[in-house]
């Protein structure tokens, strides 16, 4: 099993839900709400969290 990153900036670590079309986030949002289940996000912690998912994931 490979840990993989895609989709880490995109995905919502509390619901899931993956941004697309305009609604992705540019390297310029450092913070976005989840339009799904409007939950706060700051980019990088969000991306930690799912990095962290995946990878108790695999284990
Ligand atoms: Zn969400």
């Amino acid at each position: 099993m490979t840990v993989t990153s895609r989709n880490t900036t995109q995905t919502c670590s509390h619901c899931g839900h993956i941004l697309t079309g305009k609604n992705k986030l540019t390297l310029a949002d450092c913070k976005w709400t989840c339009p799904s289940c409007g939950i706060f996000h700051m980019r990088d912690h969000n991306v930690a969290q799912n990095i962290l998912a995946k990878g108790l994931a695999t284990l």
